[in-house]
């Protein structure tokens, strides 16, 4: 039974004053995000190049999966 949450209908991109001004850390890396390329999935953030297939490394752009606070392809979650 997966324990996961789905979350891709959350995926989306933030406005990067909003990302500066919440001081939002990257889950990936856990530098700061003051760029554009911050995107928010569920309550974390995300650098763009950070947000990969924990298991692959692809990049997930499109959607994503959230397990144990890692971050899989619809095809590793499934595994
Ligand atoms: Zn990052
Ligand atoms: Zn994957």
């Amino acid at each position: 039974m997966l324990d996961g949450v789905k979350i891709e209908e959350h995926l989306q991109s933030g406005p990067p004053a909003l990302g500066v001004l919440l001081g939002s850390v990257c889950e990936g890396c856990r530098r700061p995000i003051s760029d554009r390329f911050l995107l928010r999935v569920n309550e974390s953030s995300w650098h763009e190049e950070c947000l990969q297939c924990a298991a692959c490394r692809q990049p997930l752009s499109t959607s994503c999966y959230l397990r144990d606070r890692k971050l899989y392809c619809k095809l590793d979650y499934q595994q």
